[in-house]
Parts: C-alpha cells; structure tokens; sequence
C-alpha cells in the first residue's frame, strides 16, 4: 500500500514532530567522527523549513542506560546540524520534559527544534503508549525519515502514530523505497545477488527471498566456508557457523532446483596471521581442493574468484550487494573487497549496496557517487529485501 509523504502534504505554520536517524558515530571528546546521517536528513528538513513546518526532530543516539548517560546526548547533532542549515538549531534536554513542550509550541514557522536522545527512556523501546502520547505532543504531523529504525517499533517510529493525525515519509525513505522494492519488483536481467561478509546466519532469509527473483548469486566473506565446509572441503581455522551445514545444503539444494547460479569462490586467499602485513597463500580448489589447513584461515577470495566474480558483475542488468568479499578493514586483505567495489562501481547496470560493511567497503575506496544507490540501513535494507513489512513504514498514513 503507497503511503503519504511529505511532498504529498501541506505542512505551512504546522507543528510536526520528525523522527530522524542521527544514531551517529562520537569519539570520547564528543566529536562527531562521521556525519553521513546528518547530511542524510537534509533534504527533508530543508523542504520541511522552507515549506514554514515549525518542526520538532527526535533520534535515538547508541544504547544509553539512562538520562545519565551524557555520552550518549545528542547536542552534538544539534550544534552540526545548525552549522549544515546554517540556521539556530534549538536543543530541548528531555524529550518529554514540560520545558520540551514549551518550547515546541513556541516555534514559529520555519523554525527548529531537536529533541535529546529518545532512548533516555526505556518506554521508547517498549513502545509505550503513554511515552508515545507524550512525545507527539501537539504535533499535527509525524513525518518519519529514520530508514535505519523503520524495522522497528519503538515509540518514535510507530507508537506517536496512534497519537497524530497525519503520518508521512520523508524523502529518505522515499527513495530507499523506490530502490529496494520498486525497482527491484521486475528488475533487468541478468540480476546478480552479492552476499558477503561474516555470518551466513544473519542473511539467510534475504538469500531465500532473493533465490527465486535473482539469476546470479555471488558468495564471498566468511559465509563462504559455512557453504564449503557443507560440502566436505576442510576450512582449517575460518569463520564457520557448524549450526548453519544443513541450512547451507539446504540453499544450495533450493538454488539447484530453481536454476539459480549459485557461485562460491573457488579460490580463497588464506593467513596464519590476522594483521597486515601478514604472509598469505591462496588454495584453489580446481589445483588442490581448495582445503584450508589447520593453523590457517580464510580471509579473502582468490584472483580466479576475483576475475570470475568480476566478469559476473561485468554482465549483470541489476545488481544487489550486501557483504564484503574478506576482511578488507585489514589493507593486506582487501584485494577481493577492492576488486568487488570497483567492478560494481564500473558496472552500467542498476547498482544498489544494501547496508552495513559493504556501505563502507564503497566509501574507503572513493567509489560511492559510481554506484546506483546506497542504502542507510543496515537491518532495515535486508529486512526490506526479505519482502517483510517494516513497522515504521506500515504504521504512515496510506496515501
Ligand atoms: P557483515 O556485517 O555480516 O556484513 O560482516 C562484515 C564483516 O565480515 C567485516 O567486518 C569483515 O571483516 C568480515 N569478514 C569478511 N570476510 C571475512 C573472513 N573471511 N573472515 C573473517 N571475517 C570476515
């Protein structure tokens, strides 16, 4: 069901209450050491601005005990925020506090205000009604922009909706919508999946969903060995999930079925030593099995897998990648990590890099403007991809 969004929405001397993802990154002075979410909800706070909203932000920051917990407040973001609109950013201490709603109901017309840190309070998580009821306050819109807590309940994201006549996206959302549902609903061939990173575990439903839409997928990372340990090649020391053998025969059994590619490496770069700098040795499975020793890990694909992998991502009409191909924080591992982003990146297909490490993997090598699109949620990208209903989402008045 579409969903109203801002652009659909007369917001002009209205009080709206947005809930935005500033969950940002501080060192221990308190800097902000990456302020990509910030910049993210520019669009829409701007718009909100300049269309006269008197408008309210409220985020949760990290994962605080309690109001005490000033490392997690999020003044910071108020003072960044103010410099990047070049205009007053207010900062309210509570976000349920008598003094925050005196000073919601003071703003004028293109006029803002931040809330501190919504999950000061244990009712946000808990999605009380009453927190809920409260933190709407007297706002007559709810915009959500937060992409990255849209999978989750919370007060912020779902419960202020019983309490506020209209509830609309932003146009963050917006767009993470049209790339990972609409365009992905008849996408052009052929359509390759890359799934990389630590644990098969964490994205075994995307893999199912994706099985019967893709015709490609392209296995790198650590979830690699869970699938060739299952089938009955040795991983020495590598990140293996041994709960997940059956389920790992399970996916390559359903890609078989339906005539799915399902590609593994089949070569895979190999240290006794996690650091850079650290001697490594590539085992190849078509000259020696392909077995990792005892003593040794896997921490990257191979160059055969990085030519085959790369001449996939050569060919491919759409493109979905989630996962790095090794440990590519490590410089000495990242080959395979570098080749991926940079065969994606030269791709003229539909490229969308859903979330998380491979969202870095892109940024470390200066490549993020080459690809299609950039997810800014890591569970709410996958869970969106799974073909699930994000609570944040589902909650917005239909359009
Ligand atoms: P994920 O959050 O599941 O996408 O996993 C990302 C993490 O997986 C990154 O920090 C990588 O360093 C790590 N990773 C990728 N390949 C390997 C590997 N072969 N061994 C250990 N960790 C890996």
């Amino acid at each position: 069901m579409a969903k109203l969004s801002i652009r659909d929405l007369d917001v002009s001397g209205k009080a709206v209450l947005m809930r935005v993802d500033f969950n940002i990154p501080l060192n221990d002075a308190g800097e902000i050491t990456d302020d990509t979410r910030i910049v993210s909800a520019l669009p829409s706070i701007k718009q909100l601005l300049s269309s006269g909203a008197r408008l309210t932000l409220c985020s949760h920051l990290g994962r605080p005990k309690d109001e005490s917990d000033l490392k997690y407040s999020l003044r910071p973001a108020a003072t960044r925020l103010g410099e990047l609109l070049k205009q007053d950013v207010a900062f309210a201490e509570s976000c349920i506090s008598e003094q925050a709603a005196a000073a919601r109901s003071a703003l004028q017309a293109g006029e803002i205000l931040l809330l501190e840190n919504t999950r000061f309070f244990p009712e946000e998580k808990s999605n009380d009604a009453s927190f809920a009821k409260t933190l709407a306050g007297d706002a007559e819109i709810f915009v959500n922009d937060a992409f990255g807590t849209a999978h989750r309940a919370h007060a912020s994201t779902e419960g202020v909706t019983h309490h506020i006549a209209q509830s609309a996206m932003g146009l963050l959302i917006e767009r993470e919508l049209e790339f990972l549902c609409d365009k992905l609903e008849s996408p052009s061939s052929p359509f390759l999946v890359i799934m990389g990173g630590a644990k098969v575990s964490d994205k075994i439903e995307v893999i199912t969903a994706l099985l019967n839409k893709a015709d490609t997928f392209i296995i790198g990372g650590a979830m690699a060995y869970t699938f060739r340990k299952a089938q009955g090649h040795a991983v020495g020391d590598s990140l293996v999930e041994n709960d997940k053998l059956d389920l790992a025969l399970d996916i390559l059994k359903k890609a078989e079925e339906l005539n799915t590619r399902f590609l593994l490496p089949a070569d895979t770069r190999i240290t006794q030593e996690f650091k850079n700098g650290a001697e490594t040795q590539v085992t190849n499975i078509y000259a020696d099995g392909g077995n990792i020793p005892d003593g040794w890990e896997g921490i990257d694909i191979g160059d055969v897998a990085i030519d085959e992998f790369c001449a996939e991502i050569s060919q491919a009409g759409t493109i979905v990648w989630n996962g790095p191909m090794g440990v590519f924080e490590i410089d000495s591992f990242e080959a395979g990590t570098k080749a991926v982003t940079e065969a994606v990146a030269k791709s003229s297909a539909l490229s969308i890099v859903g979330g998380g490490d491979s969202v870095t993997a892109v940024k470390k090598y200066g490549l993020a403007d080459q690809v299609s699109f950039i997810s800014t949620g890591g569970g709410a990208s996958l869970e969106l991809l799974e073909g699930k209903q994000l609570p944040g989402i589902t909650a917005l008045t239909d359009a």
